[in-house]
C-alpha cells in the first residue's frame, strides 16, 4: 500500500517533483509549505504532514514555508502559533526566514476577490445558508441556480464593498464563484468564497468582518508565496478542481503551485482530531495538551520521545495515497529501536519488597562496577551499583508457590541478582493479613557477575539496596483508548495512568540533569519528566515497555480459537529482552535479503522455529513480505500451542494461501478464516476458497452499492464524520465488509468510501 519502495525507487510525491525539476516547471526551484490553522496543538499526523513538507524542501535544495492558515477567526490563538514553532524546531526542521500568516494576506485576497467579479466570475448572494444548502442540490440531482447569480457586476462591487464596511450582519451575503450548478463535483457548484464574521482575530482585530474561506485563502496564499508543490492530505481531493479553477480564472502570471494529496496518518487508540484533543485538554480528562498519554508532540515529547524516533516512524509507514489505520505499536517500535541503542540501563525497583541476606555482615557494603550497556550496544560507560545486606526486590518476582517455568525466586529456589550475586529464598515472613513483608534470603560469595566462576541459574531479577537507594516516583502509561477506534470518552482507557510514588532507584541516576531517558532493566524506558522533576525529586515517565504487551494480550484472548485450545503460559523470561548480537545478524541476513521489516526480522530471528518454517515457505512465496506479517502474526500464535510437526499442513500450503490473499483472490479476513480451517483440519486452499465460493468482489460498481447502502443506512456516523471524526472510517470500512461477507477487496472499498465521504 505504501508506494515508497528502497532503492532507486521514491514515493509519489518525490516523482512528481522531479518530474518537475527535469522539466523545468518552476526553474529549479521546490517551495512546500506547511499550513497549519493554529487552532490546537499539533499531533503526531502534523508530523507526517511536517515529515512530508520539510522533507522535501531538505532533498530538493528548496525550501519549506511555515504558514499559519489563520482565516477563521474564532478558534485561533497565538498560543497554538507558539506551540506550532516549537514542534517544528523540535523535529529539527526550519523555516528560515520563511514564517508566514494567511491573515496578512487579507487585503490582496480581498482584490483578487474584485477581480473575480470584475471578470463576471463571482457574485454577491443572499440566499439564507438552510436556501444555500437546499439549491446546491445532492449527488444524485443537480444544484439550482441562485436567483441572486445574475447580479451585474455594479451590484456586486458594490455590495461586497458595503459587506466589507460592516453594513451587514453575520451570513446576510456571500460571496460566490460563479462556475456550475449541476457539476458532479459538489465542491464545484458556485462555492462560497467570503463570508461576513463580526468577530475578532487575535492578529488583525476589528479591522476585517467578511472573512476568506478555505478553498479561496489557500490556493492563492500559495500562489502569493511561490509554492511550487501543495501538498495535502486525501479529505482534500475534491478541493483540488476548485484550486485550479480558482487560480486558472484568475489569469495570474505562471508558473503556479498545483494541489497533490497523500493519506493522512491515523493510529489506532488513539484520536487525531484538533476538536477532539480539546475537549480532552478542556474537560481535564488529561493533564494538558503535553499530557505524555497524548499524540501531540508536545505529549509525545515530555512522555520521553526522542525527535528521531518520530522521524523514523514517520519514514517507515511511507507516503501512500489510500487511508490506512497504522498500528500503534509500530510507534512503539520505533521509539525502542532508536533508545536500545542510545541510553544506559539501570536497576528500579517499582513495587519494592524488602529482602534480607542474612549471610552478608551488617554494616558491610560493596561497589559493584556495572557497565550501563549490554554488549551489544556499541557504547561505553559503568558505574558503580552499592551492594549491601537490605535490599529491595519486585514484589512481582517472588512467589511463594511458583507456577511451572517461573524462574524467579520462590521458597528454596535461587535466583541471580543482576551484576551482584545469586541468592537463594531461605524463608518468607508474612503480616498478620497473611501479605508477605520481607524475605530472608542467603547469598553464595562464589557467585559475583563477571568473576568466571559464575553458576548458572535461569532467572535473572533487579533489586536496589536500601540504604543507597533513592525514592522516586514513576508514572506508567498504557493506551489512553481501550478500542481501536474510539468513538467518545467512555472509550477512554480508566487505567491510561498510574502514579507508582514508591519507587527505588539505584544512587547513580540521581543527578540534576534533566532530558535524560534511561532503560529500567527489565521495566521499560523512562524519561525523567522536565516539569515535575524539582531538585530532590525525581518523576519518571514511562516511555514504553520493553516489550509490547498488546499483542502478548491479544494472542491470549479467548476470541481465538486456536490460542484458546490449551492455556497460552506467557513465557516468563527474567533475561532482558532484547536481541543477541547472533540474533542482530540473523535479523539483518532477514531484513537485507528479503526487504522484510525490522520488526518481522526480530521476530524470525528469535525464534528458529518459525524462521526455518519461512525459509521453507518463502520458496513458493509471491510476496515474502506479506508473508511474513503472516507467519509472524498468524502462524506464530498458534504455534505457541501447537508444534510445528503437530500442525495439519506444510509451509508450501501456508505459502499458498498467503498467495491467494496477496493476489487479491481472497480479502485478509477470509484468509484468516481459511487459516483457522487449515489449523483445524487441513487443506488446500484453492479448493476450499471454490467449494465455498469466498472470491474476492473487486467489481468496483457492486462495492460501490454496498458503500452507498451502508452510509445511507448510517446518517448518525456519517455526522460524526464530518463533524471530524475520522474512527469513523473504520466503522464504516467494518461494515461494508461485513455487508460483503467478508468478500470486499478492503483497498476498493477504503478508496470509494473515501470519496462518497468527502462529497457526502
Ligand atoms: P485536525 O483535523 O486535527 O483539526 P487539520 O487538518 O484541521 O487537523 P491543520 O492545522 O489544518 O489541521 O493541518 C495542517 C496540515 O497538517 C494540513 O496540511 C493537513 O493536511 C496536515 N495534517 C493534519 N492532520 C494530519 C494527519 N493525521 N496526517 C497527515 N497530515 C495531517
Ligand atoms: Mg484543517
Amino acid at each position: 500500500m505504501t508506494e515508497k519502495v528502497e532503492g532507486s525507487h521514491k514515493d509519489f510525491l518525490r516523482q512528481i517533483v522531479e518530474k518537475d525539476l527535469k522539466s523545468n516547471k518552476y526553474h529549479g526551484k521546490v517551495v512546500t509549505r506547511f499550513p497549519p490553522e493554529p487552532n490546537g496543538f499539533p499531533h503526531i499526523g502534523h508530523a507526517k504532514s511536517i515529515c512530508i513538507n520539510f522533507g522535501i524542501a531538505k532533498d530538493y535544495n528548496g525550501i519549506c514555508h511555515l504558514r499559519m492558515d489563520d482565516t477563521n477567526p474564532t478558534t485561533e490563538s497565538p498560543v497554538y502559533v507558539e506551540a506550532l514553532k516549537d514542534s517544528i524546531r523540535w523535529l529539527g526542521f526550519d523555516w528560515k526566514d520563511k514564517f508566514f500568516y494567511a491573515s496578512d494576506y487579507f487585503p490582496k485576497l480581498y482584490d483578487y476577490a474584485v477581480q473575480l467579479i470584475k471578470m463576471k466570475k463571482a457574485y454577491v448572494c443572499s440566499l439564507t445558508e438552510e436556501q444555500i444548502r437546499e439549491y446546491r442540490g445532492t449527488v444524485t440531482e443537480p444544484g439550482k441556480i441562485s436567483p441572486y447569480a445574475s447580479r451585474s457586476i455594479e451590484e456586486n462591487l458594490d455590495l461586497l464593498a458595503r459587506m466589507k464596511k460592516g453594513e451587514f450582519k453575520d451570513s446576510a451575503h456571500v460571496l460566490r464563484a460563479r462556475i456550475d450548478m449541476s457539476n458532479a463535483n459538489m465542491k464545484m457548484r458556485d462555492p462560497l468564497l467570503y463570508r461576513i464574521r463580526h468577530a475578532h482575530h487575535y492578529r488583525t482585530g476589528d479591522d476585517w468582518c467578511i472573512y476568506p474561506m478555505y478553498d479561496f485563502a489557500h490556493c492563492l496564499s500559495d500562489y502569493v508565496e511561490g509554492i511550487t508543490h501543495s501538498i495535502c492530505t486525501l479529505e482534500f481531493e475534491n478541493n483540488r478542481e476548485l484550486y485550479d479553477w480558482i487560480l486558472d480564472n484568475l489569469e495570474l502570471k505562471l508558473p503556479r503551485p498545483y494541489q497533490h494529496e497523500f493519506a493522512r496518518l491515523n493510529l489506532n487508540y488513539t484520536v487525531m482530531s484538533k476538536r477532539l484533543l480539546l475537549e480532552l485538554v478542556e474537560k481535564k480528562l488529561v493533564s494538558g495538551w503535553d499530557d505524555p498519554r497524548l499524540p501531540t508532540i508536545a505529549g509525545i515529547r515530555r512522555r520521553g520521545y526522542t525527535p528521531q524516533s518520530i522521524l523514523n516512524f514517520c519514514e517507515s509507514i511511507g507516503i501512500a495515497k489510500a487511508n490506512s489505520v497504522v498500528d500503534f505499536n509500530r510507534l512503539e517500535f520505533c521509539i525502542r529501536d532508536d533508545l536500545n541503542q542510545k541510553v544506559p540501563r539501570v536497576l528500579c525497583v517499582l513495587d519494592p519488597v524488602k529482602v534480607v541476606i542474612e549471610n552478608y555482615p551488617e554494616g558491610k557494603s560493596e561497589m559493584l562496577d556495572s557497565s550501563y550497556y549490554p554488549h551489544d550496544v556499541p557504547k561505553t560507560g559503568s558505574r558503580n551499583i552499592p551492594f549491601s545486606r537490605e535490599i529491595y526486590i519486585e514484589r512481582d518476582d517472588f512467589m511463594e508457590n511458583p507456577s511451572k517455568g517461573y524462574y524467579r525466586l520462590s521458597p528454596g529456589a535461587e535466583v541471580r541478582l543482576r551484576h551482584a550475586y545469586i541468592i537463594k529464598c531461605e524463608k518468607v515472613v508474612k503480616d498478620s493479613a497473611g501479605n508477605v513483608i520481607e524475605l530472608r534470603c542467603s547469598y553464595d560469595p562464589g557467585t559475583k557477575s563477571g568473576e568466571g566462576t559464575e553458576k548458572k541459574v535461569k532467572g535473572t531479577i533487579h533489586w536496589v539496596s536500601i540504604s543507597h537507594a533513592k525514592k522516586v516516583t514513576v508514572r506508567l502509561y498504557d493506551r489512553l483508548y481501550k478500542v481501536e477506534a474510539p468513538e467518545n470518552l467512555n472509550d477512554l482507557n480508566p487505567d491510561s495512568l498510574k502514579i507508582r510514588e514508591n519507587c527505588f532507584i539505584e544512587p547513580a541516576v540521581v543527578t540534576d540533569k534533566v532530558d535524560e531517558r534511561f532503560q529500567f532493566e527489565r521495566q521499560g524506558f523512562f524519561y525523567i519528566d522536565p516539569i515535575d522533576s524539582k531538585g530532590d525529586k525525581l518523576v519518571f515517565n514511562q516511555i514504553v515497555q520493553l516489550k509490547d504487551s498488546w499483542n502478548s494480550k491479544s494472542v491470549a484472548a479467548p476470541t481465538n480459537p486456536v490460542a484458546g485450545v490449551k492455556k497460552v503460559v506467557q513465557p516468563v523470561s527474567a533475561e532482558i529482552k532484547e536481541l543477541t548480537e547472533t540474533e542482530k545478524v540473523i535479523q539483518k541476513k532477514y531484513v537485507d535479503s528479503f526487504k522484510i521489516s525490522l520488526e518481522n526480522g526480530a521476530t524470525l530471528a528469535r525464534d528458529v522455529k518459525l524462521a526455518s518454517f519461512f525459509d521453507k515457505a518463502a520458496t513458493s512465496s509471491e510476496n515474502v513480505v506479506t508473508l511474513s506479517n503472516w507467519i509472524v502474526n498468524e502462524l506464530a500464535s498458534v504455534l505457541k500451542s501447537i508444534e510445528v510437526q503437530d500442525l495439519k499442513f506444510d509451509a508450501k500450503t501456508f505459502s499458498q494461501l498467503v498467495n491467494l490473499v496477496h493476489n487479491g483472490a481472497i480479502s485478509g479476513k477470509i484468509g484468516k478464516d481459511i487459516f483457522e480451517e487449515l489449523v483445524e483440519k487441513g487443506g488446500d486452499p484453492e479448493a476450499i476458497v471454490k467449494a465455498k465460493g469466498l472470491t474476492q468482489v473487486s467489481d468496483a460498481s457492486v462495492i460501490e452499492s454496498l458503500v452507498d447502502k451502508v452510509i445511507s443506512e448510517n446518517p448518525a456516523n456519517v455526522k460524526k464524520f464530518q463533524d471530524g471524526n475520522q474512527g469513523q472510517i473504520g466503522f464504516f470500512v467494518g461494515m461494508i465488509m461485513k455487508a460483503s461477507g467478508g468478500k470486499a477487496n478492503p483497498k476498493m472499498v477504503n478508496e470509494i468510501l473515501a470519496k462518497k465521504l468527502a462529497k457526502s
